[in-house]
C-alpha cells in the first residue's frame, strides 16, 4: 500500500479511531504542544485529521462534539478554534469567489515569468536552506506537513527565495492529501500579506529552532517581510441558500469528494432510491489526494450502501452522461448532492446543473446547517467570527 494510505488510512472508521484517540488530548496537551513540529513519524500533539475533515469523512460537528465530551469549551479553546478556522476560510472564500479565480489566473501568469531552475530547486529541496529543503521532501514523500512547517515554508518561499506565491500554493495543492482550495489559498495569501492587507508572516531562525526542537536552525532567512499587494477585490457576494425545492419524489443521491458522509446530511431529504459515488481523477490536484479520494470513495460506497439499505455504484467521471444514465436507470428526475464549496467540484456541478436541466433532471445541492449558520459570519477577520462561535454552536442543528 502507498505510504500515503498507511499514514492516513482512507476510511471513516480510521478517522473515527483517530478522533477517539485524540479527543482526550485536545485540551492542555494540544494548546501547549500544537506549535511544535517534531518531524515525520514522531509523536505529535496535533490530531492529523485534516485529510478526513477536508472530505467530510468526519464532520466538524462530530469533531467538536467528541472534543467537548472530554473537555469544557474553555479547556479545548485552542483546538476548537483551529477546527473553526477551516469553517471560517470556507465561508470567507464562498463569499469571494473572485479570490479563487484570481489565484488560478495568477498561477498561470506567474508560471510564464518564473525562473524555472529556482522553482525546481525549491520543489526538490535543493536550495541549501536547512529545514526548507527537508519540508519540501517531506511534503512530496508523505503528502502532509505540520501547520507551523507550512507557515515557515510559505514564508521562506515568498520572502527569502522571492518565488511567486501562487506557485507555492500550487506546489502545496499538488502534494497535500488535505489539499483544499480555501484553507490553502487563503493561508498562502495570509503569509504573503494579501489576506490581511499589510500583515505578513516572517519565519525566523530562532522560532524554527525552538519549535523543531533544534532539528533545524536555518541561516540567511529574509529579515523583513514586505507585504505583497494586489488590485482591490470585488465586493463580496451574498451567500443565499442553494435552491432546494421540497418534494416527496424519490431521488438519486450523488456523493462527491466534497462530502463523503451524506448519512449525516440527508436526514430531511426526500426518499433516496439510488446511490452513486463519484471520484473523478480530473478534479484532484495531485496524485496523493487522487489516490486517497479514490480509496475513500470506495469506503463511502460500502458505508452508504449499508446506511441507505441499497447497493451504491461508483464511477470515475463527474459528467453529464454518467449522471443522466444513473438517473434514468433509477427512474428519477432529481439528483441530490451535498453542497460543493468553491473549487473544481463546485465548478463542475455548476455546469452540470444546466446540462442536466436540458434533460429534465434537476440537480439539487443541499448545504449543511453547520455551513449555513457559520459562513455568514465569515465576512471580515477571524476575530469577529470567533466571537460568534459559542452562540452559533449552541443554535446549530443536526447537519
Ligand atoms: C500555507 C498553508 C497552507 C495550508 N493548506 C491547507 C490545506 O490545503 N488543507 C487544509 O486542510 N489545511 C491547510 N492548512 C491549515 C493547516 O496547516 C492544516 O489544516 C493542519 O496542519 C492539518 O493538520 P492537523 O489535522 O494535525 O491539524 P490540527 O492542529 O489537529 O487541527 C485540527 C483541524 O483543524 C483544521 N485546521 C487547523 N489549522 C487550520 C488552519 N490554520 N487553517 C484551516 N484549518 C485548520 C484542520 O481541518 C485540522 O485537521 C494550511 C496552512 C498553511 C499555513
Amino acid at each position: 500500500m502507498p505510504a500515503v494510505l498507511t499514514d492516513f488510512p482512507p476510511t471513516r472508521a480510521a478517522a473515527l479511531e483517530r478522533l477517539e484517540a485524540f479527543a482526550p488530548r485536545a485540551g492542555r496537551a494540544y494548546a501547549e504542544g500544537r506549535n511544535t513540529d517534531p518531524g515525520p513519524g514522531r509523536p505529535t500533539a496535533v490530531s492529523r485529521l485534516s485529510p478526513y475533515l477536508r472530505r467530510r469523512m468526519i464532520t466538524e460537528r462530530e469533531v467538536v462534539q467528541a472534543v467537548l465530551a472530554h473537555h469544557d469549551a474553555r479547556a479545548a479553546d485552542k483546538y476548537l478554534q483551529e477546527v473553526l478556522w477551516r469553517t471560517y476560510w470556507k465561508g470567507w472564500l464562498e463569499q469571494r469567489p473572485c479570490v479563487w479565480t484570481r489565484f488560478l489566473s495568477e498561477r498561470r501568469r506567474q508560471m510564464e515569468g518564473v525562473d524555472t531552475r529556482a522553482l525546481r530547486h525549491a520543489e526538490c529541496g535543493l536550495t541549501g536552506i536547512e529545514g526548507f529543503d527537508d519540508w519540501a521532501r517531506e511534503l512530496v514523500e508523505t503528502g502532509y506537513l505540520h501547520n507551523h512547517a507550512r507557515m515557515w515554508f510559505a514564508s521562506i518561499w515568498i520572502f527569502t527565495l522571492r518565488l511567486p506565491w501562487a506557485l507555492g500554493a500550487d506546489f502545496f495543492l499538488r502534494h497535500l492529501i488535505d489539499a483544499d482550495p480555501a484553507s490553502n489559498t487563503l493561508s498562502w495569501r495570509w503569509v504573503a500579506g494579501l489576506q490581511t492587507p499589510g500583515k505578513t508572516y516572517l519565519a525566523t531562525r530562532d522560532n524554527i529552532a525552538r519549535h523543531t526542537e533544534g532539528r533545524f536552525a536555518p541561516q540567511g532567512l529574509a529579515r523583513e517581510a514586505i507585504a505583497l499587494t494586489e488590485p482591490p477585490l470585488a465586493a463580496p457576494r451574498a451567500l443565499g441558500e442553494p435552491p432546494c425545492p421540497p418534494t416527496n419524489d424519490p431521488s438519486l443521491l450523488l456523493v462527491t469528494e466534497e462530502d463523503l458522509h451524506p448519512d449525516s446530511l440527508m436526514v430531511e431529504a426526500p426518499p433516496i432510491s439510488s446511490l452513486l459515488v463519484v471520484a473523478d481523477p480530473d478534479l484532484a490536484w495531485g496524485d496523493k489526494a487522487r489516490r486517497f479520494t479514490r480509496a475513500a470513495a470506495s469506503d463511502a460506497c460500502v458505508r452508504i450502501g449499508a446506511h441507505f439499505g441499497r447497493p451504491a455504484a461508483i464511477a470515475d467521471r463527474l459528467d453529464r452522461e454518467t449522471l443522466a444514465a444513473a438517473a434514468r436507470s433509477a427512474g428519477v428526475r432529481r439528483i441530490e448532492t451535498a453542497y460543493a464549496p468553491i473549487g473544481p467540484v463546485a465548478d463542475r456541478l455548476a455546469s452540470l446543473t444546466a446540462d442536466l436541466a436540458a434533460e429534465d433532471i434537476v440537480l439539487v445541492q443541499r448545504r449543511r446547517d453547520w455551513d449555513g449558520r457559520f459562513w455568514p459570519h465569515a465576512t471580515r477577520g477571524f476575530f469577529g467570527f470567533k466571537a460568534e462561535i459559542p452562540a452559533v454552536l449552541a443554535a446549530s442543528g443536526r447537519t
